[in-house]
């Protein structure tokens, strides 16, 4: 599997699918001195959706009446640490009702 740096996918992201897959395994190809064209299956995928805009800080969102707390990365950046964050931030919160 080829990762991009989210620089490139953004610059890229309306260029045409074969023209950046063509580019990648050429670069990846010199890099690792084999040639990769020999494949059976190609596919490139854009997380185009993956980061949004604005990082939340909202932490998790607690609705004490029904009892229902929701966290995820959503709720801070849409990486790792921001599900952790949340959940850390949700497991606060719900403690005191146990
Ligand atoms: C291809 C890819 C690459 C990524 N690379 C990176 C990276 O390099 N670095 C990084 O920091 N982050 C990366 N991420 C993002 C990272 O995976 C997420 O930010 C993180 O997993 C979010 O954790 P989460 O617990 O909020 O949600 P999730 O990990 O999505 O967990 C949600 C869970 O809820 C479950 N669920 C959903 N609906 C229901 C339901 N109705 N009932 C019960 N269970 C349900 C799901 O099955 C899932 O297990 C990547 C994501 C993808 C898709």
């Amino acid at each position: 599997m080829i990762n991009s740096s989210y620089d490139f996918a953004e610059k890229n992201v309306n260029s045409s699918k074969d023209k950046i897959s063509d580019y990648l395994i050429k670069q990846v190809s010199e890099i690792v001195k084999y040639e990769l064209n020999n494949y059976e299956h190609k596919a490139l995928h854009f997380w185009k959706y993956a980061m949004s805009e604005k990082n939340n800080n909202l932490g998790s969102l607690l609705d004490e009446d029904l009892k229902v707390i929701v966290c995820g990365d959503w709720c801070m950046n849409g990486k790792v640490e921001g599900g952790f964050l949340s959940a850390k931030d949700a497991a606060k919160k719900f403690i005191k009702y146990i």
